[in-house]
């Protein structure tokens, strides 16, 4: 039942080329993980120790879980994610165990790296409530410090997290020797925009009607992912009228349809 809790992926298939809009990113994500696991000596050389742990913070759906995923892949490392909500959450009581184990398994599996989604669920800031649930939480977090404090002869494994919450999350978690590297992975401008909009339409048959650069400027303020479905949308309206040619008319009721959902998912507030 443990092993559910992971999702182990041997060298998974997400390629920087996949990852629009995030240049800058994707070369930090390249110095502090890539680097240390493909070419250890050069650290060695120069005298430094490569980042024990890489933060990657930002909102949701925008490409935290692709970086990890290419990095993993360019290494041929074997990528093992956990959420951090599932520590916790799913295995009352086990969170600590789990820890262990997923270190033990990226240790058996090495290359390895260690994707922690969500790691706001375990390292929070600390409320004055002192309930047993926070008490299971506190422990997963100090097991998890200590297998990054035993890292030092860690060999061929690497540990990311992310995080939508930065904000709530505990200092204590981002000192030296911890999750020393942060990488901000934020919403993506136009020109962001238009580079996952060219990934994601790349497979669809564009009517000239379709000007992705227009759909860029029009779609501020969406992720990643809410492009990959805004094409999505877009191809299932060719589909229903029945033609394989993706025309503007497709993207803007796809627009359209995802701009009424998002309202109708707005949360109502209490007073
Ligand atoms: P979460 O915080 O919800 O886990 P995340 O930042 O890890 O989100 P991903 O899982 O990496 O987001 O992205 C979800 C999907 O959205 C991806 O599989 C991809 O299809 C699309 N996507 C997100 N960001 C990008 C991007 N920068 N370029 C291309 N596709 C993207």
């Amino acid at each position: 039942a443990r092993a559910q809790a992971m999702e182990v992926v041997e060298s998974p298939s997400v390629d920087y080329a996949d990852i629009g809009g995030l240049e800058e990113q994707t070369r930090e994500v390249r110095e502090a993980v890539e680097a240390p696991l493909l070419d250890p000596e050069q650290f060695e050389t120069v005298g430094i120790s490569p980042p024990t742990g890489v933060l990657l913070h930002g909102p949701p759906g925008t490409g935290k879980t692709m970086l990890a995923k290419a990095v993993a892949n360019q290494t041929d490392a074997t990528f093992i994610k956990m959420a951090g909500s599932e520590l916790v959450q799913k295995f009352i009581g086990e969170g600590a165990r789990l820890v262990r184990d997923l270190f033990e398994l990226a240790a058996e599996r090495e290359p390895a790296i260690i994707f922690i989604d969500e790691i706001d669920a375990i390292a929070s800031k600390r409320t004055e409530s002192k309930t047993s649930g926070d008490a299971e939480v506190q422990r997963t977090m100090m097991q998890l410090l200590s297998e990054m404090d035993g890292f030092d002869q860690r060999g061929d494994i690497s540990i990311i997290a992310a995080t939508n919450r930065f904000d709530m999350l505990d200092r204590a978690i981002l000192r030296p020797g911890r999750f020393d590297r942060l990488i901000e992975v934020p919403e993506p401008n136009a020109e962001g925009r238009h580079e996952i909009l060219k990934i994601h339409t790349g497979r669809m048959n564009l009517a000239d009607s379709v000007d992705l650069e227009a759909l860029a400027e029009d779609t501020e303020g969406f992720t990643g992912a809410e492009l990959e479905s805004l094409a999505t949308e877009a191809g299932m309206f060719a589909i229903r009228d029945e033609r394989t040619e993706i025309r503007r008319e497709d993207f803007d009721e796809a627009m359209a349809k995802i701009s009424s959902e998002e309202s109708a998912g707005t949360p109502i507030a209490f007073y």
